[in-house]
C-alpha cells in the first residue's frame, strides 16, 4: 500500500520537532515506563495552559471520560445527560459503566447543549422518577458552547459538569480556556487532533483529592502494602512517558497550530464566497436558520459568538441545496473524494445511532439539520498552501456543475 499518494486528510498528525528530543531523553534515561520526568512535565504544561490545578495524563480521551463518570459516583442504571451531535465517545463511557444515556439536541449557535433543553430533561427525568448523575456538554470542532447558562443549570439542579474538551484545546471563552468550565475534563491527543501524542489524553479538575483519585484508578488501584492487594475496580489507563514526551513537544507548537487551522477557516470563507451561518430569532427553536440568497456559493460557516474563541480544529461548512443548483453536502463529499481529498460529514447525532435507539431524546431537529447539511473539510495546520487552493478548486468545480 502507497501511503503517501497525495491524498489530503481531514487532519493529520503534525510534529513540531522538538518531541524526538523529549523521547531520546527517555530512552536515554530507561524511563521508558512507568509514569517518569516526561509525563510530570506535560501534566504540567496542561495545567499552565488550561488554567487547571491538577491535570493526570492518560491513554485516550475516551479513558479520561470514563474516569470521570467513575468520579462522579455514575453507576449502573444512573442516567448521564450527555449531547446528541457528538462522537460516539462522548456518550460510550456511559455504558462502560452500566449507566443510561439521556440525549439532548444542540442550539443553531454553537451546536452545542441547548441549555433550554437541558433544563427540560432534567426537569422531565425527575419528574419520571431520577435525577440525572452527570452531564457531559462537547465543544464541537473547537466551538465553545454556551457554558455560561449551562454551568448555571448544572448548580440549580446539583448536576456535575464533565467537560468534553477533546475538539477544543486552546479554545476559550472571554480569555477562560475550553477544559476548565467543568468539575471535570476530558482533552483528547488522539491522531486527528489540534495536538497529538499517538494516542492520549488528560483529565483536568481543581480538586487534589479527585484527581488523585484518578490517578489511583487508572494505574489498578493497587492498595498500599507490599503485595498486590486491591479493594476496587481498577484500569490500565495512565499514558506512558514515551508518548507524554510527544506531548511535551506538541505544546510548543499548539497556539501556532491553532493560529494556521484558524486561518485556513478564513480562507475557506472568503475563497468559497461563503455567508456567515446567521441564527434568525424568531427561528431559534426550529431551524439552523439558513438566509436563502445570502450565500453566493450556498455555503454556510459558523461564527464566533461575541466572546468566544475557537481553535477551528476543523472547519464545517453547511451546504444549502436550494442555492447550489441542488448540490448537496453528501454530493460535494462523493466529489472531494473523486479528487482523493478527504472529507466528512458532520457527526451523526447519537440518538440516531442503532446503539442507542432506545435512549430518551431531547431535542428539535437541531443536530439533525446539522448532520443533513454540514461537512468538514480539510483543516491540518500542516496543510500547504497548493493543497489548500485544489481544495477550493475541487469545491468550485463540484459547484458549478
Ligand atoms: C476524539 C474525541 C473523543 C475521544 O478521544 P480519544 O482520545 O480518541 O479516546 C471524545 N470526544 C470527542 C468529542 C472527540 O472528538
Amino acid at each position: 500500500m502507497d501511503y503517501s499518494a497525495q491524498r489530503i486528510y481531514l487532519s493529520s498528525p503534525h510534529m513540531g520537532g522538538d518531541e524526538l528530543d523529549y523521547v531520546h531523553d527517555a530512552f536515554e534515561k530507561n524511563w521508558i515506563a512507568p509514569l517518569g520526568e516526561n509525563v510530570d512535565q506535560f501534566e504540567l504544561d496542561l495545567q499552565r495552559y488550561t488554567q487547571r490545578k491538577y491535570a493526570t495524563a492518560v491513554v485516550s480521551g475516551t479513558a479520561a471520560l470514563h474516569l470521570a463518570l467513575i468520579l462522579c459516583g455514575v453507576k449502573a442504571g444512573d442516567e448521564v445527560l450527555c449531547q446528541s451531535l457528538t462522537f460516539a465517545a462522548s456518550a460510550n463511557p456511559i455504558r462502560y459503566q452500566g449507566a443510561n444515556p439521556v440525549f439532548v439536541d444542540s442550539e443553531p449557535e454553537t451546536w452545542n447543549m441547548d441549555p433550554k433543553l437541558l433544563e427540560q430533561a432534567i426537569l422531565d427525568r425527575i419528574a419520571r422518577g431520577a435525577k440525572p448523575k452527570a452531564m457531559i456538554v462537547v465543544h464541537l470542532y473547537g466551538m465553545p458552547a454556551k457554558m455560561k447558562p449551562i454551568t448555571g443549570i448544572a448548580q440549580k439542579y446539583g448536576i456535575p459538569v464533565i467537560e468534553d474538551a477533546a475538539e477544543a484545546l486552546g479554545s476559550s471563552v472571554k480569555d477562560k480556556k475550553c477544559g476548565s468550565f467543568g468539575d471535570l475534563s476530558a482533552l483528547s491527543f488522539n491522531g486527528n487532533k489540534i495536538i497529538t501524542t499517538s494516542g492520549g489524553g488528560a483529565l483536568l479538575g481543581n480538586e487534589k483529592e479527585l484527581i488523585s483519585r484518578a490517578q489511583f484508578l487508572s494505574t489498578q488501584a493497587r492498595d498500599q502494602a507490599l503485595h498486590y492487594q486491591h479493594s476496587e475496580l481498577g484500569y490500565n489507563y495512565r499514558m506512558s512517558n514515551i508518548v507524554a514526551g510527544i506531548g511535551r513537544g506538541q505544546m510548543k507548537v499548539l497556539d501556532d497550530h491553532i493560529a494556521k487551522r484558524r486561518k485556513h477557516f478564513n480562507y475557506y470563507f472568503k475563497q468559497l464566497d461563503g455567508a456567515w451561518l446567521e441564527v434568525k430569532k424568531e427561528k431559534q427553536d426550529q431551524s439552523i436558520g439558513f438566509y436563502k440568497n445570502v450565500s453566493k456559493s450556498g455555503l454556510y460557516f459558523i461564527k464566533e459568538p461575541e466572546g468566544s474563541f475557537s481553535n477551528r480544529w476543523l472547519t464545517t461548512v453547511l451546504v444549502n441545496p436550494e442555492e447550489t443548483g441542488g448540490i448537496t453536502s453528501k454530493d460535494l463529499c462523493l466529489a472531494l473524494k473523486q479528487e482523493n481529498i478527504e472529507s466528512r460529514p458532520l457527526w451523526k447525532p447519537m440518538h440516531r445511532q442503532p446503539l442507542y435507539q432506545e435512549a430518551p431524546y431531547y431535542g428539535q431537529n437541531i443536530s439533525d439539520q446539522l448532520f443533513e447539511y454540514g461537512l468538514c473539510l480539510p483543516s491540518g495546520s500542516n496543510l500547504e498552501q497548493e493543497q489548500l487552493d485544489w481544495i477550493i478548486s475541487s469545491i468550485r468545480k463540484c459547484l458549478s456543475r
